[in-house]
This record gives structure tokens, sequence and C-alpha cells, in this order.
């Protein structure tokens, strides 16, 4: 076993901290202020190879793995998690087009992607509910050589900074039913619905998709027609996730450097409140979280690398990364006392940011029944 990550792992560390430390910092208050995400980010970013990060070559990416990917998301949202929430959701859409797109889908939209064009958007939820796939409602239905689109999707990441999205609709009855499709923004009967406000995660774009009576050519279906469950849950499960728990590791990084920083610089009877084995403990206990928590995403991110199934890792690596960093932010505003809550300090943007992680890529609980499936299986009697 080796827990070292490579020297070119190291160095994209490196270059991922210098870009987000000296790039995105200058970006954070406008957008928490606007709620918009700051798009003039993409072209050094996809300078750096981090928006083509698991971009085959051949379609101008860089083509390294999810391990790569997961040291630069958790860098990027060490700083700003809105950032590197845009960016998971845009490496879904490549991750969806490695595995499912046609050659001609990832001709057409692979290159943009990875050049920092446009953002990758990945369209399942409806308002019908996002946890529950099968119970969603938009149709789609083949007319000659075109699909006619109709329905809602709402709570979209990158829905309005996307010039194109990956959209589940029923084609059929039951499981089998639901194919995706590409559609570009532009097609007859698309547009974009409301931009959401929400209080964390603020710089991230979350918005609603709408089809009405939308023309799609015969050849955007993705994958198989009747597969969309297929491309559904192998990208929720393996970038989705992984992707997610990325971003909570990065918060919850911030947390430690906040609270550990606080804990030594605020002075209380006469010296740093860091003596106090209340403040020591809680700073240890953010540490010891931390440190879990980047075994569970490191060792998703290796197996998902090594062709190994990690559906049961990856929803560990969320769930737990989610509530951790949503704990860890509590705690860290308590080490800071009254300035915890304060707009200039790091922490309570922290605890927003990381209470969104928990619902977006599919809910904490959602994740607990992968994991339950998987722990109570040697356990059950056959037949
Ligand atoms: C910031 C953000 C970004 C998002 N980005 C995207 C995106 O890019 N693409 C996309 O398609 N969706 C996206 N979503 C939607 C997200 O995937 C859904 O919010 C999530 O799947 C839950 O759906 P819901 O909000 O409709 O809650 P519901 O499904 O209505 O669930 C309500 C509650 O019931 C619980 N629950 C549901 N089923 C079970 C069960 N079987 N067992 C136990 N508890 C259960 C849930 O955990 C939750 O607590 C995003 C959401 C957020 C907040």
């Amino acid at each position: 076993m080796d827990f070292k990550l490579s020297e070119r792992e190291e160095l994209l560390r490196k270059s991922a901290r210098e870009f987000a430390e000296s790039e995105i910092t200058p970006k954070i208050d406008a957008m928490e202020e606007t709620g918009d995400f700051a798009l003039d980010l993409l072209k050094p970013m996809a300078k750096l190879g981090i928006t083509g990060i698991m971009a085959p070559r051949e379609y101008e990416g860089v083509g390294l793995g999810y391990m790569a990917r997961t040291i630069v998301l958790e860098e990027m949202a060490r700083i700003c998690a809105a950032v590197s929430m845009g960016m998971q959701v845009h490496h879904m859409a490549i991750a969806a087009l490695n595995d499912f797109g046609t050659e001609a889908q990832k001709k057409k939209y692979l290159p943009p992607l990875a050049r920092g064009e446009t953002m990758g958007c990945v369209a399942i939820t409806e308002p019908s509910g996002g946890s529950d796939i099968l119970g969603l409602q938009s149709t789609a239905a083949l007319k000659g050589d075109t699909w006619i689109l109709n329905g809602r999707k709402c709570f979209i990441t990158n829905s309005h900074t996307s010039d194109f999205w990956l959209v589940l609709a029923r084609t059929g009855e039951g499981p089998k039913g639901l194919t995706a499709f590409m559609v570009d923004k532009d097609a007859p009967g698309a547009k974009t619905g409301r931009v959401e406000h929400k209080f964390g995660l603020r710089g991230s774009n979350t918005g609603e998709l709408v089809f009405d009576n939308c023309e799609i050519p015969r050849e955007s279906i993705m994958g198989q027609e009747g597969g969309g469950l297929g491309v559904a849950l192998k990208t929720v499960s393996e970038s989705g996730r992984t992707g997610m728990a990325a971003v909570a590791l990065g918060i919850l990084q911030a947390c430690y450097e906040e609270a550990a920083k606080f804990a030594n610089e605020r002075v209380l009877y006469g010296k740093p409140i860091s003596f106090l084995q209340a403040i020591s403990f809680a700073v240890a206990e953010i540490y010891t979280e931390l440190d879990i928590c980047r075994l569970l995403c490191y060792r998703a991110s290796w197996m998902k690398d090594q062709n190994m199934r990690f559906d049961t890792e990856s929803a560990m690596a969320k769930s737990y990364t989610c509530d951790a960093a949503a704990n860890c932010a509590k705690k860290a505003i308590e080490i800071h006392g009254a300035y915890g809550i304060m707009q200039e300090y790091k922490v309570q943007r922290l605890l927003r940011d990381a209470m969104v992680t928990i619902s977006a890529g599919g809910t904490g609980q959602i994740g607990k029944v992968v994991i339950g499936r998987a722990a109570l299986a040697p356990f059950q009697k056959k037949g």
C-alpha cells in the first residue's frame, strides 16, 4: 500500500493551489454578491489543464484520471467551493461523454469543454424529486428523424453557463424507459428558466431548463435508447459523488486552516486560546476528520483509476465528507466566537457552502442507501 502522491500529482496540487490563491481569490466577493460564476476563470483554467483534465488527449484534453481531478477540485474548493462545484459538474459531463458519447458527440462537445469555451452540464433532477430518478416526468418522443422533448429540469448546475446539456428524459415505461440526450441550448423549443439564489456555493450557477416541444436530431441520443438510467447512475455515482466529495474536502481543509490560525492568534487571559484544551481538542477533531475524509476521497478516486468497482466507496466518500465539512465548519465558527458569524471571516462561508454539498449530487441519505445495501449484503439470508 502506498499513501504517497506521485511527483506529478504534487506538482499538480502546487499549480492548482497557486492558481486558486492568486486568480480565484480576487473573484470571490463578486461571486458571493451576484451569485454568478466568474466565467473569465475558464480560460486560465483551460491553460492549466483543469477544464480538460479528464478529457482524452485526442479531444484536446489532458487525459488524466480521477485522482488528479480530486486534487485540483480540492485545491480550488479550499479557496472557493463554488468555483470547484462548477468545475466538478463540468467534469461530470466530460466523464459521461467519455463513457457513453458517440464518436461524433465526443468530437463536437469535448474540445470546447476542454478549451474552457463553455461549461459541462448534467440535467437529471426535476421538480418531481431528485432522489426518485424513475419518477422523472420529462418525455422524448421520436417523430420522423427528430426527438420532441418536453419537460422541466431544476437545480441544474451550469444550466445558464453551458452551451449544451446532457438531459435525461422518459422514452418508454419503467427503468428501461429512460434515455439520455445531448441538447444544444439553441435547439428550437429549448430555453433556460429561473436562476436559483442559494445561501451557499453562491458563485456556482444553478437553474432551470425548460423544454417545450424542443426538437433535437435523432443522433442526439447518448448511449442506447432506454439506457438513460445506466448513464445517470454511472455518472452520478462515479464522477458526481467523487467530485462533490472533493469539493467538500477542500472546504474541510479550509475549516482546519481557519480554525488553527484563529486559535493561535486570538489571545485571551494573556495567551492564545489554543492553550485551552477545549479549543485544541476541537482543532484536533477537525484535523482528524480532514484526514479520514482525505483517505476516503483519495481511495475512491484511486479505485476508479485502477478500473475497480467503487460505487460503495464513492458513496462513503461523498456522504461522510459532506457531513464532516458541515460539522467542522460549525466547530470552526464556534472557535471564532462572535467573529465566526461576521461576513469578513471566511468560516461563515465555509458553513454555508458545506451545507449545500449535502444535497447536491445526490443527498447524504441516498448515499447511505447505497452504503447500507453493501454493508448488509454479506449477512442477508438467501432465498
Ligand atoms: C447546489 C445544487 C446543485 C445541483 N446540481 C444538480 C445538477 O447539476 N444536475 C442535477 O440533475 N441535479 C442537481 N441538483 C439536484 C440534486 O441532485 C437534488 O437536490 C437531489 O438529488 C435531491 O433531490 P430533491 O432536492 O428533489 O430532494 P428529494 O428527492 O425530494 O428528497 C427530499 C428528502 O428525502 C430524502 N429521501 C429521498 N429518498 C430517500 C430514500 N430512499 N431514503 C432516505 N431518504 C430519502 C432526501 O435525502 C431528502 O432529505 C443540485 C442540487 C443542489 C442543491
